[in-house]
């Protein structure tokens, strides 16, 4: 397996290109490490070349790579959240990019003890296969969590369908920008909604150009 370091500088320098040809700034992209395929050496590894941001997409693995890592990076949970399993991590992470219903902001809302930041995911593909809310479902699901005191939706979350049509890629990350914008325009005090987590290894520069702020990178960065 290549160095998690050689592996992050070829990514970084594709952020930076990508940044340049979309006129931002790189530092308004942050990279998290998925580590759900790789061992927590490996994880610890990715630490130590400078990445902060690690994800983990089952509570089982997120808990057992805390074991050794504890708090030394930012958790983030990227992953189908059932409501049973809440309790276990929501005081490990800092961010969830997956809230995707009613009965997960409350049961998140009951567990934690502070407000967490969450991404609401949405499904802006419509593939059958692909969690998330319904683009035109998605403001009145975020007005409803208002009374929710510690869900804090800092933005939106969408993955991405496994095609090459990069044109149809880009039309699903500008469909989450859209409503991203419209969102934020409604000034909502539970949902500043300033962020976008949209690109995996096989797109990042894609959703990067059309305005992804945290990218979530497994198999270019730590390996499958
Ligand atoms: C696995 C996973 C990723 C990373 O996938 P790669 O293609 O390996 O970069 C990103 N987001 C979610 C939600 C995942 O489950």
């Amino acid at each position: 397996m290549r160095d998690v370091k050689v592996n992050l500088e070829l990514i970084q320098e594709k952020v930076a290109e990508a940044c340049e040809r979309s006129n931002r700034n790189p530092e308004d992209v942050h990279i998290v490490a998925v580590t759900k395929y790789v061992s927590v050496e490996r994880a610890a590894e990715a630490l130590e070349a400078g990445i902060h941001n690690l994800g983990e997409n089952r509570d089982d693995g997120l808990l057992a790579k805390w074991e050794v890592l504890e708090d030394k990076p930012t958790w983030h949970f990227i992953g189908t959240l059932q409501s049973r399993k809440v309790r276990a991590i929501v005081d490990k992470v800092e961010y969830i990019h997956s809230l995707d219903r009613m009965s997960l902001a409350s049961e998140i809302n009951k567990r934690a003890d502070k407000p967490v930041k969450c991404f609401v995911q949405v499904n802006v593909s419509g593939e059958e296969s692909k969690h998330g809310l319904e683009p035109e479902n998605t403001i009145e699901f975020i007005k409803q969590l208002e009374p929710y005191e510690n869900v804090q939706v800092v933005g939106l979350m969408t993955m991405a369908p496994y095609i090459d049509d990069q044109e149809a890629l880009r039309t699903y990350f500008r469909r989450l920008r859209n409503l991203k914008e419209e969102i934020e325009a409604l000034g909502l005090k539970n949902a500043p909604c300033h962020e976008l987590s949209m690109g995996m290894s096989n797109d990042y520069q894609i959703a990067i150009e059309e305005g992804a702020t945290y990218i979530r990178i497994g198999s270019a960065l730590v390996g499958e």
